[in-house]
C-alpha cells in the first residue's frame, strides 16, 4: 500500500477557530481543529478525514505518496513556477486545446461533448498560443496542457510541445511540460512521445471506484477503470524506460528528496 506523507507547510490560526495551512506550492487550505489532528507529520490519521478533504490536500500537494516520483515531478513544476514567478516573468502557462471530454463530470463548468466542432484551437491558434509563452522573459517555462481532455487532441498537444522544445533551445531556455488529462485515451505511441520530452502526467481519482465512476460520468461508465488502465501504462512505459537505462528507481527517489529537500 502506498506510504502518505505530509508535504512541509504553515499553519495559521483563524478567528474562526479553523486553521489555515499554507503549503510550499503558495496552496492555502482551511481545516477544522479535528482535520488539524488528523494531520500530524509523524502520525496521520487519514480515516478521519472526508474524501473531498483527502482529495483537496492531495490536489494542492499538501498529501503525497512518500514513493511517487510523478507526485515529486509535479510538486516540483508547482514550486518552481511558483518561486520564479517572483523575480522573473510569468513562468506557468496553461494551454487549453480542445474543451471537449468524454466525461460529464457534475462539478465540470468547461467540458463540451466529444464530437463536434468549434471547441478546439485550430493549429494557427496554438502557433500563436507558442508565440504567447515566450513573450515572457522567465529562463524557465512550465507549460501545462488543460481541457476538456487534452489527450482527445494528442495532435494539437504534439504540435505545441513540438515547437515549444525546438524554440526553447533555440533561446537557450528551460521547459517542462504537464499534461491534465483523464488518460482515457493515453497509448503507448503518446507514452513514447510524453517520455522523450519530458513530460509530466497529471491525473485525479475522486476515490474508490464506486464514487469516481459516480461523480464522473462517462457512456460506459468505467471512468475509474480506465484512468488506471492510464496510470499503469505510464508507469510500465517509465518503469521500462529505467530498465533499458539501468536507471535503478532508489536512484531516482534519492534524487527527488535531495531536490524536494531544498524547497522546503
Ligand atoms: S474530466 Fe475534467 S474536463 Fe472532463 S468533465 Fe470531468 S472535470 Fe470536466
Amino acid at each position: 500500500m502506498a506510504h502518505n506523507e505530509l508535504a512541509g507547510g504553515r499553519w495559521f490560526p483563524l478567528a474562526s477557530g479553523r486553521r489555515a495551512l499554507l503549503g510550499p506550492t503558495g496552496d492555502v487550505a482551511f481545516l477544522s481543529e479535528l482535520e488539524v489532528r488528523a494531520l500530524q507529520p509523524q502520525a496521520l490519521k487519514l480515516d478521519a478525514l472526508s474524501t473531498e478533504r483527502i482529495a483537496e490536500l492531495y490536489a494542492k500537494h499538501f498529501l503525497r505518496e512518500a514513493e511517487s516520483d510523478g507526485m515529486a515531478r509535479l510538486f516540483e513544476a508547482r514550486v518552481r513556477a511558483r518561486n520564479e514567478t517572483l523575480d522573473s516573468g510569468v513562468s506557468l502557462h496553461i494551454i487549453v486545446p480542445t474543451l471537449q471530454c468524454e466525461h460529464t463530470c457534475r462539478y465540470c463548468q468547461v467540458s463540451r461533448a466529444a464530437v463536434g466542432d468549434g471547441f478546439s484551437m485550430t493549429r494557427e491558434q496554438v502557433e500563436l498560443a507558442v508565440d504567447a509563452v515566450f513573450q515572457s522573459t522567465a529562463p524557465v517555462l512550465t507549460v501545462e496542457f488543460q481541457g476538456g481532455d487534452p489527450l482527445l487532441r494528442f495532435d494539437l498537444v504534439k504540435l505545441a510541445i513540438e515547437r515549444i522544445a525546438l524554440r526553447s533551445i533555440q533561446e537557450g531556455r528551460k521547459v517542462q511540460f504537464v499534461v491534465a488529462s483523464t488518460l482515457h485515451q493515453l497509448n503507448e505511441e503518446m507514452c513514447a512521445f510524453f517520455l522523450a520530452h519530458s513530460v509530466s502526467l497529471s491525473t485525479s481519482l475522486d476515490g474508490p471506484a464506486h464514487l469516481h465512476n459516480r461523480n464522473r460520468p462517462t457512456p460506459t461508465r468505467d471512468a475509474y477503470e480506465r484512468t488506471i488502465a492510464g496510470i499503469e501504462l505510464a508507469r510500465r512505459t517509465v518503469a521500462k524506460y529505467r530498465e533499458e537505462m539501468n536507471i535503478p528507481s532508489s536512484y531516482m527517489r534519492k534524487r527527488m528528496k535531495e531536490r524536494r529537500a531544498t524547497w522546503l
